[in-house]
């Protein structure tokens, strides 16, 4: 307490620490200046200390008292102002001239030591040397030639940990943000690019031809309309393509496999065997029909037994027919093609002969039982066609033939080959099937060679025609004969036709036959017919003599050389011979019956043509086929055929021969039922032209012999060109 009136000043302290300090505190300039102005401040030391001092007169006081509160720059307040700024306080004294004097910190005096040092300069923000504090000194108060500065001071140490803080969350919020636009874009990548490599895959698959795969991607957008025009495009390929598959590898009529599925199949097979054949080295046994492979190759033999069938199209139901049932005979692996006309072919993988041979019984078996009406108009209904009637069935049979790999060949050509000598050797042998063997090879190149020795042949008179007298069924005369060629071979002796035709047949050699017996049976015919004997002769007439385009002219010219009555000519051809090229042979046909000859359907009863069909052709004489003449004996199904054939064919106005007549039962039960004419053995077998004559006077009394020996014919030179 200060007396303000006097000069003299009693300081009452409250605070008993500070009781010590308290007079210094109350200077004397503090008071002077108090006295003046009322109130007053100083900086005061004392001690090493540093107090502010504030000097307040109180109101109402006499003397006049002033309450001096003062403040010392000292650690208390220090702490207190780091309490209140979360900063280290440190006050230093700074004099002129003096070191710089720390008065009080919030810290150990250790870490305060470097504001101590960097008392210095004020205002700005430093580091301490050690790098490890920022600072700042701002002077607080000055005390004459020396300043109180307030050092505030805080270790990187506790800051960094927030920024620390901060900067992971900060890396985590960057890192978060980057992964989710990574999903994210992935996501929409994912979307995006899925369908499109979807799509990608199709296009190369259908690049790379397989149409079969639906692309499937659905979407409403681009890429989904993209797939749908994709997948409309690979339909329409994938039908293309099939329709045309099934063009190049399928046979139209039976839709089986062709020739060139076939082979493709053999290939296979021969694969599977090769790779299978190395397979097994531990087994002892090899399992059957692994490592080979079997080709098959099948000729129907077909021959129908009916009199009121319908019609040519019957060809297309029955080869349907037969096609399913070899196809239902086989196993599921082997493959049946058709590979034209009447032959099939099979092949079979994993088949050795015992697995073929079991294959074909199995066919065998399936093309047994006749076709009878209902089957076959079943088929006409699923063909669109309307049914037909017939009173009987239809026969199928087949010559199978057989070969293996490896054992008959080690490639497809020779396979098929083989399986076709051995189709031959079946055939030649009567037997249903026969398994290739070496020596049908030697067999068959034995008739090639043959073939090849026709040409010779013809130029050197090895050629013979024999005749085979066909007899008036009801006056018992003769009208004529059939003329049937042989083959005086120089080292075989008398070949018949059976061993020499079917091979000329094939090679078109047959055609030079032809010629040869058209030039000297008609040469003869013209003779007899000279000499008072007006004979019919039969000349029979294959496939190829029927289109080839010279044999009218050369008819002509021959009828017209040796000046034969026309109608003492008759042509033989089968049902066969104009099924080929129907509308070629009727042309020729038809040019042929305007020549004046006649014209004969032989064997007929084996092959599809129908009586009705038959009134179309411009034919003469009807040949029915000996098995049913020869059936009259022992069944009364080809007793009613026969007659009924005998009755039809006089409603169309045609003659009726009969075949193969060998016992007299069968030539009375003929005469019975109205047959015009007859050929067989019981008449007489086909003969040389001498020994015909003398047959002819015997039976008849023709006495041709003897005035015809001018006319005796002379076999020259043959025109072979074409
Ligand atoms: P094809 O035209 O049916 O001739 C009738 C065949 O039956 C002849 O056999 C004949 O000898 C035989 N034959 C006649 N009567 C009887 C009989 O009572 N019983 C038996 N079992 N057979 C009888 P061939 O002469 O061996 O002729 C066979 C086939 O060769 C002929 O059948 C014919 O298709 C063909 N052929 C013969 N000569 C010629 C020809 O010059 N040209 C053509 N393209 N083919 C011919
Ligand atoms: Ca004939
Ligand atoms: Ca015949």
């Amino acid at each position: 307490m200060v007396d303000a009136g006097g000069v003299r000043a009693h300081v009452t302290v409250a605070g008993a620490d500070e009781r010590d300090t308290a007079p210094q505190l109350a200077s004397d300039a503090l008071l002077a200046q108090a006295l003046q102005g009322g109130s007053a401040t100083a900086v005061v030391e004392d001690g090493g200390r540093v107090f502010d001092v504030v000097a307040v007169p109180v109101p109402g006081s006499a003397p006049q008292a002033y309450l001096l509160l003062a403040l010392a720059y000292d650690t208390v307040l220090a702490r207190h102002l780091q309490q209140l700024t979360a900063l280290a306080t440190s006050f230093v004294r700074v004099g002129a001239g003096t070191p710089a004097q720390l008065l009080g910190s919030s810290l150990p005096e250790a870490q305060a030591l470097p504001a101590l040092l960097a008392g210095a300069g004020a205002g700005d923000i430093h580091r301490t040397h050690d790098g490890r504090h920022a600072y700042r000194a701002v002077t607080v108060a000055r005390a004459g030639e020396a300043r109180v500065q307030v050092v505030l001071q805080r270790a990187f140490a506790d800051v960094l940990p927030v920024f620390e803080r901060m900067r992971s969350l900060m890396l985590m919020l960057a890192l978060a943000s980057v992964a989710l636009a990574l999903g994210a874009g992935l996501l929409m990548a994912h979307a995006l690019t899925r369908p499109l490599r979807k799509l990608t895959e199709a296009a190369q698959r259908i690049r790379d031809g397989d149409y079969r795969v639906p692309i499937e991607v659905r979407s409403a957008d681009e890429i989904g309309m993209l797939a749908e025009s994709l997948n409309h495009m690979r339909q329409s390929i994938a039908e293309r393509d099939e329709r045309n598959q099934k063009l190049a590898y399928s046979d139209t009529l039976t839709g089986l496999p062709n020739r060139t599925r076939l082979i493709r199949s053999i290939l296979h097979g021969i694969e599977q065997a090769r790779t299978e054949q190395g397979i097994q080295p531990n087994s002892w046994v090899p399992e059957p029909g692994h490592g080979h492979a079997a080709v098959m190759l099948l000729d129907l033999d077909r021959s129908s037994r009916s009199t009121t069938r319908s019609a040519t199209r019957w060809a297309t139901p029955v080869l349907s027919l037969v096609s399913k049932r070899i196809n239902q005979a086989v196993r599921p692996a082997d493959t049946v093609a058709r590979l034209g006309g009447d032959e099939f072919a099979v092949a079979l993988p994993r088949a050795d002969e015992s697995v073929a041979r079991e294959v074909a019984k199995q066919i065998t078996q399936a093309l047994k039982a006749p076709i009878e009406c209902e089957e076959l108009n079943r088929e006409l209904k699923l063909m669109d066609e309307n049914p037909v009637e017939y009173d009987s069935s239809i026969d199928v049979g087949a010559s199978i033939g057989i070969a293996v790999y490896p054992e008959d060949g080690v490639d497809d050509q020779t396979l098929l080959r083989r399986a076709d000598i051995a189709m031959y050797a079946a055939k030649r042998n009567h037997a249903a099937w026969a398994l290739f063997d070496p020596r049908h090879e030697v067999a068959r190149l034995e008739h090639l060679s043959l073939v090849s020795d026709l040409r010779r042949a013809v130029a050197e008179a090895e050629l013979r025609a024999y005749y085979q007298p066909k007899v008036d069924v009801q006056t018992g005369r003769a009208i004529g004969a059939e003329a049937l060629v042989r083959w005086e071979h120089p080292q075989r002796g008398l070949l018949s036709p059976a061993e020499f035709m079917p091979y000329a047949e094939q090679t078109g050699h047959i055609t030079w036959v032809t010629k040869w017996m058209l030039a000297v049976t008609l040469r003869q015919c013209g003779a007899w017919a000279a000499a008072g004997a007006p004979l019919q002769v039969a000349i029979n007439l294959s496939t190829r003599d029927l289109l080839r385009p010279d044999l009218v002219g050369e008819v002509r010219k021959r009828l017209a050389d040796h000046a034969v009555p026309p109608h003492l000519v008759c042509l033989e051809i089968t049902e066969g011979t104009f099924m080929q090229d129907p509308e070629r042979a009727l042309k020729v046909l038809h040019e042929l019956h305007a020549l004046g000859v006649r014209l004969s359907i032989d064997d007929f009863g084996t092959g599809f043509s129908s009586l009705s069909y038959m009134k179309r052709l411009p034919v003469h004489e009807l040949k029915i086929d000996a098995t049913f003449v020869q059936g009259m004996a022992t069944g009364d199904k080809d007793v009613a055929i026969v007659r009924s054939t005998i009755e039809l064919a006089h409603n169309l106005g045609l003659k009726v021969v009969a075949e193969g007549v060998e016992d007299e039962r069968c030539l009375a039960r003929l005469r019975e039922m109205g047959c015009d004419i007859a050929q067989g053995y019981l008449l007489a077998k086909p003969m040389r032209r001498k020994h015909y004559e003398r047959w002819l006077k015997a039976r008849d009394g023709v006495d041709i012999g003897a005035k015809a020996a001018d006319a005796e014919p002379q076999i020259e030179h043959i025109e072979l060109a074409g």
